[in-house]
């Protein structure tokens, strides 16, 4: 090739970057306009009068048109280095031997539902009072659901009725670490031993906590962590980890993506792609690829996951000090040599026959002062969902009566993020002169 030729080549080449894959060098690269709009985005200003943010903004534009000048465009802005980076961290900090980033948690649970073999009729064993999506997969297939009773105390699924309710198309169990505190790991992972069924973490809230010298999300066979925006630490909106301790060999990643294999070539093509293998044979994978962006983000707060968690666990301290002597308030579980809570909620519960009320009159009366709650933990047969794809949503209702006491009557979720001392005070004040109130029957 002449020399020109040869420039006019590596010229091609130059928008794939980092790429080894040849697709990358097709995509339209991101341009100036889009990048001053994502930190614009990032960085809003307080008001439409703000005139020094618009003239910093304006200052910032200049300088990164230069900088734009003197730089390329990032070549791969999907799984790339940054994701691999991620995966990396993960599973060293973690003491996991996988870790694949995803879009979200949900879909870390659908790809390890797959391995678990999970078919069409058969039982999968979940808490009743979860977010909708630790049961989203097994519904969408056709799987049957089966809702456990939780403890009074965490919230968190009973081991006891877990076992209660096993049967022998029992194929997976799924915890959820509500609120960031560790569901009853030993007695979940002793029942599922015994029976041979997988089972998969639900760890949404609490990446970073730890059960038995063991971090949540490792213990069983699978375990998920969200980092969506409302989560302890997050990736830009949207994000997740799928987990696992499992020998599941080196095509596990192609469970995120479609089940392409560039380290194989059929005849005249750049890859294969395959089927991976689950407890029941093999499976097609879905797509849920994530960005380098958002795994750069991840990755940077991962780093001071330890000074978040701490202050959120300062913070449900000191609700708990304030809180511990007040009749009829009951504080939540702390750590212990044992439990390392990821601090994600604070679960404030009430006994109604000591508190002068139960908790939705305590709901109302904080709700009246402005304290913020956390609502979007309903016992999932009361949605419509269950009932209308068939579900005897009654018969679910009566299997679990603890979920409903709680439910119904002593238990809400405060938030434990960045609050201001002032903020927190007012909060615990709140509380107590709530309860007092009811107490006095008003
Ligand atoms: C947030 C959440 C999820 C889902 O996480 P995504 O990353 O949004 O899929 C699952 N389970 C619980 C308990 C959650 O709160």
């Amino acid at each position: 090739m002449n020399k020109k030729r040869k420039k006019a080549a590596a010229d091609f080449r130059y928008n794939t970057g980092v790429a080894h894959v040849p697709w990358a060098a097709v995509g339209e690269t991101i341009q100036q306009n889009e990048i001053a709009a994502i930190i614009g985005f990032l960085c809003q200003k307080h008001s439409n009068k703000d005139t020094k943010y618009k003239s910093q903004f304006q200052k910032t534009l200049r300088e990164l048109e230069k900088l734009i000048s003197l730089s390329r465009p990032a070549g791969k802005l999907s799984l790339g280095n940054h994701v691999k980076a991620l995966e990396q961290q993960v599973v060293k900090m973690l003491s996991a031997k996988h870790a694949l980033f995803l879009t979200n948690a949900t879909a870390g649970f659908e790809i390890a539902f797959k391995y678990a073999g999970l078919q069409p009729g058969d039982e999968v064993i979940a808490p009743a009072i979860t977010f909708i999506a630790t049961i989203a997969y097994p519904l969408s297939i056709g799987a049957k659901v089966v809702l456990a009773d939780v403890d009074s105390r965490t919230i968190n699924m009973d081991p006891k009725d877990v076992e209660r309710k096993i049967t022998s198309r029992t194929r997976a169990i799924i915890p959820v670490h509500i609120g960031g505190y560790p569901a009853d790991m030993t007695s979940i992972m002793r029942i599922a031993r015994k029976h041979g069924i997988t089972v998969i973490e639900d760890a949404a809230h609490a990446f970073g906590g730890e059960y038995r010298g063991r971090k949540i999300g490792t213990i069983g066979h699978f375990g998920a962590f969200s980092f969506h925006e409302v989560k302890n630490i997050n990736s830009l909106g949207e994000g997740g980890i799928l987990v696992s301790n499992l020998a599941l060999g080196k095509d596990f990643p192609q469970a995120r993506f479609l089940g392409l294999d560039t380290s194989r070539q059929i005849p005249n093509w750049l890859y294969d792609v395959r089927a991976l293998k689950g407890k029941a044979g093999y499976f097609a994978a879905g797509n849920h690829s994530s960005t380098e962006i958002q795994a750069l983000c991840l990755a940077n707060q991962i780093k001071r996951l330890k000074g978040i968690i701490a202050k959120r666990r300062r913070a449900a301290e000191y609700l708990n000090r304030r809180l511990k002597g007040v009749e009829g308030i009951i504080t939540p579980l702390m750590d212990d040599d044992k439990v390392k809570a990821a601090y994600h909620l604070y679960l404030l519960q009430v006994d109604p026959d000591k508190a002068g009320g139960d908790i939705q009159l305590l709901k109302k009366k904080l709700a009246d002062r402005g304290v913020i709650q956390i609502p979007h933990f309903g016992p999932l047969y009361k949605f419509s969902l269950m009932r209308q794809l068939g579900y005897d949503t009654d018969a679910i209702e009566k299997s679990c009566p603890v979920t409903e006491e709680v439910f119904n009557h002593r238990f809400t979720h405060l938030p434990l993020y960045d609050f201001t001392r002032e903020q927190l005070t007012y909060m615990a004040d709140m509380i107590i002169e709530s309860v007092e109130e009811m107490k006095k029957g008003r």
